[in-house]
């Protein structure tokens, strides 16, 4: 933005101070003041000039999609106002924006809000420099904007009633909605009745997975979470995530919404349409879950929504301002280190992330597989896409390979690299050998480290505790628990996790017992069998014996260093269950049943494999094995086991930081999701006198991988 103001020394300079407070959407990275000769009253007017292409080639301010303001929800529920009970009330500082844009410059005419001339009334609003509806594109009102209408489960159009008291209706009588929103449909129901939320997870075929829950206002939420000063500002601002915090209260409806959890998903209305949902509704709170059936993305487009969610929906609420864009929710959870990224998409992109030192190159980083997100950065910005998902998914894989094409244009940006993942069989990199462009290999988990050293503007040096699920290791194996010293480009293995097997492979990670039992026979061979451990309950027998027979052969049971495996093996082992629903679900539950009245920690031996530490649970199987034997339960063995691989961690990381003289660690991967592990970590390693940076804008799991390989590639030498 190029901003020319004329006038006396203290107009200037009370210009310039203004300007240190802008408004809540503005964000100001970098500002340059220079001279220009006076034009002497020239021009006595305020006036915004159109866009000019080739400054618009440069930077694209297209901010990202923001929850209504104050000013517009009073105006809201204002009979006098003309927009009372308007579903698309808008101005400058809130409303939809990444979601309907659908080129550049960001202006009307490149939005999906093109076909909605605006009124007398709205364009007045629109062209004076006074009004809070000054230049905001989106802007409309019931004369000349967009409108809700409603279908039934049939998506048969339904006229004459008002949608929003219809949709109400059905929600309080207990009914499934299909909302549209801001950058998909949600599925919602009363999230207080447990026959509703147990049919939608029936209809949804969503067996445990847990649903997010929006609250009426900060005061309903603060009765079912337990809300920190913290997670009240997040769900309050303007990004409005969900933020997953402590439960507080124990209806027999939250155990549908997320089970064997101790932890609820929370956030607050944060368009027009809901504030419309709860007026006078005579439901507190409603679960908000993604408009998909099982694990497909969400729906975006009505034709689709009508289709994939009939059966679900009892009714959709719908409204013709398309999405141009599917932009999920974005999600964090609250810890004792503050709050860490799981999710981040709406509200949060396409915001840039300033980078500490300059791309040597302009880059496109294609990510990893699950979680998937892209990203694109020239200069000192790195634009890390919104949160694609899946790319197994052909819907999810047109999400992504468009995206890639949405923001070369609308940030300007040609690549000359592309950055992938070591792993050949992942469809992003496959995608990256198809452009032409010179390749980079990042591997997996020096990506991770990356990427949470750029997040915290650092550019190391650094040791890197990298844990996560799997990822490709640079010898082919399969890696997950890493210890890397980061310098740039370049990283060493400092230590690693004892390997694993998976018996059955990759794909036996659906069922823990399997990585379980394989751990035991590890350490006792067969002799741990009959003695009537929790696992025995989850085993299959005949397939036990058929997976036994390929144990050593690293086609049919390959082995790992991931951490994240060996969460779900001990997990199995102290009977938290054999087979998942969700992705982590295990190690999950295995966090949540942890008791901290309970003390002892069990003990993890670190050995020395080659070049670098190796950190060996067969000691920490054992103690888990005496626990059981000694009738410990779950939740002791959870906190003995979080308490011991957290001491050990430290230990380990202390010892190199020793060795190679680097007092700065970085924690990723998708295990630090993990708040306990977190809690427990963090301060044992700062007691060792170690700088700790972890995630705050980007996830530590895989949909930060991007940002990482980004830095990395174009950290190259020219
Ligand atoms: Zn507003
Ligand atoms: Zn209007």
């Amino acid at each position: 933005v190029e901003i020319e103001v004329e006038g006396p020394e203290t107009s200037r300079h009370a210009f310039l101070t203004a300007l240190r407070k802008p408004p809540p959407l503005a964000r100001i990275d970098r500002q340059t003041v220079r001279d220009a000769s006076p034009r002497n009253g020239e021009s006595r007017d305020f006036s915004i000039l159109p866009s000019n292409d080739d400054i618009a080639d440069q930077v694209t301010p297209v901010t990202p999609d923001a929850a209504i303001c104050a000013d517009c929800l009073r105006e809201l529920f204002d009979p006098n106002d003309r927009r009372y009970r308007y579903p698309f009330i808008t101005c400058t500082h809130c409303g939809p924006r990444f979601s309907i844009v659908t080129g550049v410059p960001y202006d009307r005419p490149q939005t999906t809000m093109a076909s909605f001339p605006l009124c007398s009334e709205c364009r007045a609003e629109y062209e004076d420099p006074t009004d809070r509806r000054f230049h905001a594109q989106p802007i409309a009102c019931p004369v000349c904007g967009p409108h809700v209408s409603l279908f039934n489960s049939e998506g048969v159009s339904l006229q004459g009633a008002d949608p929003i008291e219809a949709v109400v209706d059905t929600l309080e009588a207990g009914g499934i909605v299909a909302i549209k929103g801001i950058g998909g449909y949600h599925l919602a129901c009363d999230a207080f009745n447990v026959d509703s939320c147990t049919e939608l997870r029936k209809r949804k075929i969503r067996e445990e997975k847990p649903f997010a829950v929006m609250a009426r206002n900060l005061s309903v939420a603060g009765r079912i979470g337990n809300l920190s000063a913290e997670a009240n500002r997040l769900l309050q601002s303007p990004q409005s995530p969900i933020v997953i915090v402590p439960r507080r209260c124990d209806s027999s409806a939250l155990s549908v919404i997320a089970p064997n959890n101790r932890t609820i998903g929370l956030l607050l209305p944060y368009s027009p349409i809901h504030h419309l949902l709860f007026h006078g509704a005579r439901y507190d709170a409603l679960v908000m879950t993604s408009g998909n059936c099982s694990d497909e993305p969400i729906c975006f487009e009505d034709d689709d929504a009508l289709v994939r969610l009939r059966g679900i929906a009892d009714c959709f609420l719908v409204h013709n301002r398309p999405i141009h864009v599917r932009v999920d929710d974005s999600v964090s959870r609250m810890t004792k280190c503050g709050p860490v990224p799981v999710r981040r998409s709406r509200g949060y992109a396409p915001a840039p992330i300033c980078l500490k030192t300059s791309l040597n190159y302009p880059v496109l980083a294609v990510g990893a597989m699950l979680k998937h997100t892209f990203a694109l950065g020239s200069g000192s910005r790195a634009y890390v896409s919104q949160h694609i998902g899946d790319l197994e998914n052909a819907a999810t894989w047109k999400s992504f390979v468009d995206g890639v094409e949405r923001y070369k244009k609308l940030t300007g940006i040609d690549p000359e690299l592309v950055a992938h993942d070591l792993h050949p069989d992942y469809l992003s990199t496959q995608y990256a050998e198809r452009l032409g462009l010179p390749m980079i290999p990042v591997q997996h988990h020096h990506a991770h480290i990356a990427s949470c050293l750029a997040d915290n503007g650092c550019d190391g040096p650094a040791i890197g505790i990298a844990f996560d699920g799997t990822g490709y290791g640079d010898d082919g194996t399969l890696w997950g628990g890493e210890w890397l010293v980061v310098d740039g480009p370049r990283y060493t293995r400092a230590a690693s996790l004892r390997h694993i097997a998976l018996p059955g492979g990759e794909s036996g990670i659906r069922q823990p017992w399997r990585i379980g039992a394989g751990m035991l026979d590890t350490i006792y061979a067969n002799d741990w069998r009959g003695r009537g451990l929790p696992i025995e309950r989850f085993m299959e027998n005949d397939e036990w014996e058929q997976l036994r027979r390929y144990f050593g052969d690293m086609t049919y049971t390959p082995t790992t260093s991931a951490v994240g495996r060996l969460f779900d093996g001990v997990a199995a082992i102290a009977g938290v269950r054999g087979s998942i629903t969700y992705e982590g679900q295990a190690a999950i539950e295995f966090e949540q049943a942890h008791d901290r009245t309970v003390d002892g920690a069990h003990p993890f031996d670190t050995t020395r494999n080659g070049d670098r530490y190796e950190l060996d649970w067969s000691s920490t199987v054992r103690a888990v094995i005496d626990d059981l034997c000694r009738n410990r339960n779950i939740g002791a063995v959870s906190m003995r086991f979080h308490r011991g691989l957290a001491v050990a961690v430290a230990d380990v990381t202390e010892q190199i930081a020793r060795d190679v003289r680097i007092r700065v660690c970085a924690l990723s991967g998708g295990v630090f999701q993990n708040a306990l592990l977190l809690e427990l970590l963090v301060p044992l390693l700062r007691d060792r006198g170690l700088r700790v940076l972890i995630h705050r804008e980007v996830p530590p799991n895989d949909g930060g991988i991007s940002l990482g390989q980004l830095v990395i590639a174009g950290g190259k030498a020219i």
